[in-house]
């Protein structure tokens, strides 16, 4: 069945594609979003999620890249404060590797290099005796403190997709995009789901956002020959349980000249990474190492006091960058900025190459502003302004101390949990419901029946990884037997609907 041209059909569903669909979306285009797992199940979800400028960057002069990622560092703050809120970082300093008035000139322009509205700059510590140095090794004195930005990534991606959707958006996940080829000035693209079932969409332009597959896609869908490359870089990271009291974190160089990051997770666990491993081609999910789980050890063992073992890990998890190929040999060199390819015509091809998290809301404004001949009546970008879902409030303890008050009954660390993923959303999501009793089944780690219908009605969520993993983090507390009664409640649901 041949159906209406949609105006821009979007490949994949991470943070490039949905802030892209989004963006597009609200200009007015009539949007079709293909991703062929779930939202955020590759690179998206897998990040050391931070909202920074990447102070490593600048030994690389990536300023162009560095003042756009310190800019939107205020703007995200600002969009979806549920999800993302500034953080400290301490950097201690290593007498052998870095001397302080290099670290003092990088964080000098980290301080100035863009606008800092909320974000206080940076200062030198005395690590002796304070707090932040009692989990570190004694010869660590001194060292630094500076600010930047935290990001729940896998909800970042679900609430892009949410806001596209409300905004006429069509959002289809396991779904491929199997093959395209231009017929009569607009493309024809098949779109193969799970099942194996194909549609056919036809599509004014597309934008192939497929992250690590970007090439893949070009070669197996399209039948071209890329002319750019990409790099496939692995990074990996651990989550121990917690390793040190307060909210801040850790930046470590390491005598590699890589820098590792400590940071606390989800109340109770301390996020290790990350690493830089270059890939020659990607068969499936990547997953962390031997030798990586022993570098990251290791690493974070040359700092901290107590030492850190291998039965401290509770989970692991690894991404691939999909980074432009500048020809660089070192993986941890490889420029990080991104790349915009414009194959024009008719019928345009938009491919992505690279990016951050930080810059995805930007690399969206200049993907419409490439596309904006193709659409003489696109409107104007509108992101920097316009909240996602859920995060329309300015001060996140008095949204909480509303929630409390109005549901007193209700356990205040859980309902602190699920205002940090839902954000103003939450009292849609709770309805009536006033006791525990009212929450519907107990999956275990807080989880419970009325978010999960939530999830999988507004947030496409299809099977239990979908919530332990993305939606949520409840998988880091539930035990094999409660994934499975999830696992089956959520297979018993969907038949239910596919009933209805
Ligand atoms: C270890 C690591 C740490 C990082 N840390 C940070 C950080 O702290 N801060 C930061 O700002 N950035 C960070 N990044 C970078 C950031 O995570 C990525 O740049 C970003 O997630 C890339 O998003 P994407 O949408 O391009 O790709 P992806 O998230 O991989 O999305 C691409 C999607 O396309 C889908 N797809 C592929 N082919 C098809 C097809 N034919 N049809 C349909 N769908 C398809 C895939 O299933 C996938 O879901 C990190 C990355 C890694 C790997």
């Amino acid at each position: 069945m041949q159906s209406e041209p949609v105006d821009l059909l979007v490949i994949g569903g991470g943070v490039n594609g949905t802030g892209i669909a989004r963006d597009a979306a609200g200009r007015g285009l009539k949007v079709v979003l293909a991703e062929r797992g779930d939202l955020a199940g590759a690179t998206s979800a897998a990040a050391t999620k931070l909202i920074h400028g990447g102070l490593r960057y600048l030994e690389q002069y990536e300023f162009r890249l560095v003042r756009e990622a310190l800019g939107e560092r205020e703007v995200l703050l600002k969009l979806a404060p549920h999800i993302i809120w500034p953080l400290r970082f301490v950097l201690p300093h290593h007498p052998g590797l870095r001397p302080a008035w290099m670290i003092r000139i990088g964080l000098f322009l980290y301080d100035h290099l863009a606008r800092r509205v909320s974000l206080p700059g940076s200062v030198g510590l005395k690590l002796t005796g304070d707090p932040r140095g009692a989990p570190l090794k004694p010869e660590f004195r001194r060292g630094f403190e500076y600010s930047d930005g935290w990001v729940d990534d896998a909800r970042l991606v679900a609430l892009n997709a949410m806001s596209a959707q409300e905004l006429g958006a069509e959002i289809l996940t396991r779904t491929a995009v199997t093959a395209a080829r231009r017929e009569n000035g607009q493309w024809q693209a098949t779109l193969t789901d799970a099942g194996g079932n194909t549609r056919q969409v036809a599509a004014r332009g597309i934008v192939n956002a497929a992250g690590p597959w970007v090439r893949d896609t070009l070669i197996g869908a399209f039948g071209q020959q890329p002319k750019n490359g990409i790099r496939l870089i692995k990074g990996s990271h651990i989550v121990t349980r917690r390793l040190f009291e307060g909210e801040h974190c850790y930046i470590f160089q390491n005598a590699d000249g890589r820098v590792l990051f400590a940071i606390p997770y989800e109340q109770d666990f301390t996020l290790i990474g990350t690493t830089d491993v270059a890939l020659d081609h990607l068969d499936g999910a990547a997953h962390i190492s031997e030798a990586e789980t022993d570098y990251l050890i290791a690493a974070a063992g040359e700092y901290f006091k107590a030492p850190i073992t291998r039965d401290m890990i509770v989970w692991s998890f690894a991404g691939v960058r999909p980074l432009y190929d500048d020809g660089e040999n070192d993986p941890s060199a490889i420029t990080r900025d991104y790349v915009l390819d414009l194959e024009g015509g008719a019928a345009p091809l938009l491919s992505v190459y690279g990016g951050k998290l930080t810059t995805y809301r930007r690399l969206a404004e200049h993907a419409m502003e490439k596309l904006q001949p193709f659409y003489p009546k696109l409107g104007p970008g509108w992101t920097h302004g316009k909240p996602l879902p859920g995060g329309d409030f300015t001060s996140f303890e008095a949204l909480l101390a509303d929630l409390l008050a109005r549901y007193p009954q209700l356990d205040a660390a859980w309902l602190r949990r699920l205002a940090r993923r839902h954000g103003s959303h939450l009292p849609a999501l709770l309805g009536d419901a006033k006791t525990i009793a009212d929450l519907g089944e107990d999956f275990g780690g807080g989880l419970y029946a009325i978010e999960v219908d939530w999830l999988m009605r507004r947030e496409w969520a299809l099977d239990a990884d979908d919530v332990l993993w993305r939606r949520t983090k409840c998988g880091l507390r539930v035990t094999a037997a409660q994934r499975e009664r999830l696992a089956a409640w959520m297979a018993d649901r969907a038949s239910e609907g596919a009933r209805r």
